[in-house]
This record gives C-alpha cells, sequence and structure tokens, in this order.
C-alpha cells in the first residue's frame, strides 16, 4: 500500500517511513540506487520515458530513487508539497536564484546569513544583472524600505549565525506577499523539528543538508521545499538542466539522518540551554548569545515560532587573546566551522566563517574578536562544560 498524504501521520512517524516505496524484493531499508541510468523495456517505452508521457527514471540527473525518497521525506516534514536535493546547500540557493530571477530582478537579504551566501548575492549574481540589498534582520522597517518595483524575492535565516538573531517569518511572509515577493527562509539552524517555515507563510524553504539533516559530519549536501508550481517546475527544471544533483550516496546518509533528526536536536536543544545558563553564570563571560535565554531580547518570538531554541550557543569574551586560549585550552571539542553535528564544535568567527569581512564590516555585525560560537552536540554536558571551563579561568 502506498500512503499519499503523509499529513495524517504524525512527525516522528514522517521521519522514518515518508517517501519510501518498497521494490518487490521487499527490502526493509531504503536501498541505495548507485546508477546513472534506467533501461526501458522496449524503444516505444524509451520514447515515452523521454517524452513525459510515461512518469517514471530516465537518468540520476533528474530523478533517482533514493534521491526521490529524500526529497519526498523531508517535504513531508517541512510540509511542503514538493522538495528537490541538490548537491550542497549552496547550489540549492543558488538553484531558487537561478530558477526564479533574471537579469533586472533584485533580491532584499538579511545582512546576517551565512557567509557563502553574501559572496552569491554580492559578487556573482550581479554578474547576471540580479542586485541584492542587505538589511538588518530584524528590523522590519528597514525591509519595508529596501523592496523596490523589481524586487522578487525576500532572503532570511533565522536564527542567525553566529549572533542568534531572530527575524519574524509571518510578518516577513506578509510583506513579501504585500509586495508580490516570495519568502525564502534557510531552515538550516532549526531544521523541521523546530521550526517549519511554510506553516508560517514562507513559500519556500532551502536547507544545508551538511549540518542537522545529517548531523554526523559525513557529506555535503542540500534541498528545496515548497510548493509544486516553483519546486517541481521552475527549479527541478533548472537543476536538471544545470545538474548540482545530490548524490544517491549522500541522499541515503541524509534520509537516515532525518529518523534520528527529532531526537537528536532534542538533546542537543537541552545541552544548549544548560550550557547558555553555566555560560552567563562565568565571570570571563561578557555576553551569551542563545535564544532560549530569558535576557535574549527575542525570547518572546522564539517561543512563538520555534519549538525549542536550537544547539547553536554564542558567547563573548574580552578579546580575541581571550578567545583562542579558550579554543587552544580544549581537549574534546572539535575545532572546526562545521555546526549541527553530534559532536561539539567550537568556532572563532572574525577569524574563520566571518574572517573575509572587513573591520567595519565585522563591527557592523557584531562579530568581534571576543566572540566564539559552539555547536552543542551529544556529549555529556559535564564535559563540554569542563573543557571550556579550562580556558575561562
Ligand atoms: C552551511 C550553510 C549553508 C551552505 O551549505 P553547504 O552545504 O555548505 O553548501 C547555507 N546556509 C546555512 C545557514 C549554513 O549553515
Amino acid at each position: 500500500m502506498t500512503i499519499e498524504n503523509w499529513q495524517e501521520y504524525g512527525f516522528d512517524t514522517r521521519a522514518v517511513r515518508a517517501g519510501q516505496e518498497r521494490t518487490e524484493l521487499g527490502e526493509h531499508g531504503e536501498p541505495i540506487f548507485t546508477t546513472s541510468s534506467f533501461t526501458f523495456k522496449s524503444a516505444a517505452h524509451a520514447a515515452a520515458r523521454f517524452s513525459g508521457e510515461e512518469i517514471g527514471n530516465v537518468y540520476s540527473r533528474f530523478t533517482n530513487p533514493t534521491v526521490s525518497i529524500f526529497q519526498d521525506r523531508l517535504a513531508a516534514l517541512e510540509g511542503g508539497e514538493a522538495c528537490v536535493a541538490t548537491a550542497s546547500g549552496m547550489s540549492a540557493i543558488l538553484s531558487v536564484c537561478l530558477a526564479l530571477l533574471k537579469s533586472g530582478d533584485h533580491l532584499v537579504s538579511s545582512r546576517s546569513v551565512f557567509g557563502t551566501i553574501t559572496v552569491l548575492f554580492n559578487k556573482f549574481l550581479p554578474r547576471y544583472g540580479i542586485q541584492t540589498s542587505f538589511v538588518s534582520l530584524s528590523d522590519l522597517d528597514a525591509w519595508r524600505q529596501a523592496i523596490k518595483p523589481n524586487t522578487r524575492i525576500l532572503f532570511l535565516e533565522t536564527p542567525s549565525n553566529p549572533l542568534t538573531e531572530l527575524g519574524d517569518i509571518r510578518a516577513l511572509a506578509d510583506l513579501a506577499h504585500e509586495n508580490n515577493c516570495l519568502l525564502v527562509v534557510d531552515n538550516c539552524f532549526c531544521t523541521p523539528v523546530l521550526q517549519q517555515p511554510l506553516k508560517l507563510g514562507a513559500d519556500l524553504v532551502v536547507h544545508s543538508a551538511t549540518k542537522f539533516l545529517d548531523g554526523q559530519g559525513r557529506g555535503v549536501g542540500g534541498a528545496v521545499v515548497g510548493a509544486k508550481h516553483e519546486v517541481d517546475e521552475e527549479i527541478f527544471g533548472f537543476l536538471r538542466t544545470a545538474g548540482p544533483c545530490m548524490s544517491p550516496f549522500n541522499a541515503w546518509i541524509f534520509l537516515k539522518g532525518l529518523e534520528t533528526l527529532r531526537i537528536r536536536l532534542e538533546a542537543q536543544c537541552r545541552s544548549a540551554q544548560r550550557l547558555a545558563e553555566w555560560l552567563q553564570q562565568q565571570p570571563a563571560v561578557k555576553r551569551v548569545y542563545y535564544p532560549g535565554l530569558q535576557s535574549h531580547p527575542q525570547h518572546e518570538l522564539a517561543k512563538a515560532q520555534q519549538s525549542d531554541f536550537g544547539a547553536i550557543v554564542s558567547f563573548e569574551l574580552d578579546g580575541k587573546d581571550q578567545a583562542w586560549r579558550v579554543i587552544d585550552q580544549t581537549r574534546l571539542l572539535s575545532i572546526t566551522a562545521n555546526l549541527g553535528d553530534v559532536k561539539t564544535t567550537i568556532t572563532h568567527p572574525a577569524s574563520t566563517t566571518h574572517g573575509r569581512m572587513s573591520n567595519e564590516e565585522q563591527q557592523a555585525a557584531g562579530i568581534r574578536g571576543g566572540l566564539l560560537r559552539v555547536s552543542v552536540g551529544l556529549e555529556s554536558i559535564d564535559d563540554i562544560q569542563a573543557d571550556l571551563a579550562r580556558g575561562l579561568e
């Protein structure tokens, strides 16, 4: 029996089962279809598949059964009609832009997006006649004022990296729709476990599957979720032509990741909350950025649009020397820029992820030398605290 409407099932059931259709071999686990092309029963059968008269697999740049399971499962979790998987998070965002925008169009983006996205918007899209204005994520008036007659997309990531600032998805969706624009939300930090932007009015969700969806640092991938018209027609149309598709092996890794996503994130959020509260009590720590703290300026918005507060905790020390000392005193934490892993990672944004920004840009964005970002994993929280305490003393 094939289940048509996964929305009738609970989130956890969808996470484990949505999208799988067993072959006649009756395999229990999802198979990895490591094949580039598919064969046909006859010349006429091939012609029918190529013309689209019969729906089915032709070539793995277009569709692949393992990739399709991942796509259907993520769509079911985000509550979207359709999903396309991509080679990376960046290629998901590139595909959205190149499929939906044309020369002369304009985009408004939060200033606090993943650094590489800023490079894409600032350096590469202008070569194709697409301009971007950057605004403060939480300043609704700034978004309103930045919209021009040729604006087509509003783009944001919430909570932001590394300062955990929030954007009001519902308000921004209304603003986008009043102006005939699409709202695109990068849901990498929250995943559908904590936040479902489509339900708050967003039109498209993009993901870096590299982070929490995998959760175990095994592969690079991405996805776009949304309505059939944009995703299945426009974005998939671009993707099958341009080719930044997800490999079947990576799709299999990510769909295994989805099965445990909720219980991982719940445990990681619990530890992140404890870490944030503990950091607040450390004399060397000047400020802690975590939406789960009462002191977070958007704590109420976080409670309203997220089901929990996430696994990313940032905190500020006096300066770069103190921050580097904390990193260099760790024995357990991984010193890497990646996040969303079951292994806790620690990063100094000013010299790594945000290192290409000028001093003035860093100041404007609040990325100070003393700032550290921790992506909390699944280790015992006492051990994570002890590892940080050494450098904080
Ligand atoms: C990592 C990341 C991306 C880019 O994803 P890749 O898989 O590295 O291409 C996009 N958005 C956010 C929020 C990210 O953290």
